[in-house]
């Protein structure tokens, strides 16, 4: 693997709190004490984070045949109650929001603090009504090489930290990143924070019969095995922040709930005075979430976090607290994934 610096680039120091760094990371999931953590990859050190734990028993069937059966309900061998939510973060690596989120998270399940010591009781009573199986940081290579953050990044440098810069100095774009799989990385000064490290857009690993990250494998392990209700994508952009409704390639019942969920996170935010995006279209767009709805059924979803918007470093957690409400909320009201509607 071509090793790459971290890209050059000064922006505005991030508060103590902000600990988006592999070994920031690591430090604060060696504190868990009422979770457990356990390593889904070992060569790139990635973790996974449960809550609420309940035994999974291996299930008599899988969903991608139970769905066609007379009684979809037995691939959920480990009962419906309390529903399970998977949350990863960082697929991108430069999409940092996720990753500080889930850190949070993690701390308000702990010390009924975050990490700036401030509690949510809301939040904190919320995340205890579910079984959780968190992965705050799905792409290391990418994470290491890209900054804390992205507030205050001008639009050229976003692209050029995001999707990378070319060997001719002239930046990858966004689309153009996904013509290439893996990217070249010796065609590359820099590979941009999107891939692993060896060039891979995780996110987009999920053609059936041929996965070529380890990352996208093991997350994808994790959700048959978990058999997630709601899989939540965390993932970050330029633009306000926006709960994406859930993509075509799905079931009718799915895309319907998940609609409603995309609308209320909308009205939430608003509500709260957070920059954020009416959700409106769909997306065709084939990427893990499609996998985790084929391998389990699940309602998934992807949110896109502004990294900026004039948001404080506080006003982007808080965000993501609102959203997580908002969600958490509904789902105790209707299933998130009504896989017995088929
Ligand atoms: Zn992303």
């Amino acid at each position: 693997m071509k090793p790459f610096k971290p890209y050059d680039i000064t922006l505005e120091p991030c508060p103590d709190w902000w600990k988006v760094r592999l070994p920031e990371i690591a430090e604060e999931l060696s504190k868990i004490r009422k979770g457990r953590v356990e390593t889904i990859v070992e060569s790139k050190n990635i973790q996974a984070v449960f809550y609420n734990e309940k035994q999974f028993p291996v299930p008599d069937t899988r969903w991608t045949i139970a769905a066609s059966s007379s009684d979809p309900n037995r691939y959920k061998t480990s009962g419906y109650d309390p529903q399970c939510i998977m949350l990863i973060a960082g697929v991108h690596g430069a999409e940092a929001e996720g990753v500080i989120t889930i850190l949070n998270l993690i701390s308000l399940l702990e010390t009924g603090k975050d990490l700036r010591e401030k509690e949510r009781p809301e939040l904190c009573r919320l995340l205890q009504q579910y079984r959780l199986v968190m992965i705050p940081c799905c792409n290391p290579d990418g994470r290491a090489i890209s900054p804390d953050h992205m507030r205050g990044c001008p639009m050229e440098e976003f692209h050029r930290i995001s999707q990378g810069v070319w060997a001719d100095g002239s930046t990858i774009t966004w689309a153009e990143s996904k013509q290439f799989y893996p990217l070249p990385l010796d065609k590359v000064s820099f590979p941009g924070g999107y891939p692993n490290g060896e060039g891979y857009n995780i996110m987009h690993d999920c053609a059936p019969g041929k996965l070529c990250t380890e990352e996208a494998a093991a997350i994808l392990s994790l959700a048959e095995k978990c058999q997630p209700d709601l899989f939540l994508n965390l993932h970050s952009q330029e633009r306000e922040s926006l709960l994406c409704r859930p993509g075509l390639f799905n079931y009718a019942e799915n895309i319907r709930r998940g609609n409603e969920l995309a609308a209320a996170c909308y009205r939430a935010l608003c509500a709260a005075g957070f920059p954020a995006l009416e959700p409106k279209g769909s997306s065709q767009a084939l990427n893990l979430n499609t996998a985790v709805v084929m391998l389990s059924g699940a309602q998934a979803m992807t949110y896109e976090s502004t990294t900026d918007s004039g948001l404080s470093f506080d006003g982007l957690l808080e965000s993501h607290y609102v959203m997580l409400e908002t969600v958490l909320k509904a789902g105790l009201q209707e299933p998130f994934a009504p896989r017995n509607k088929r």
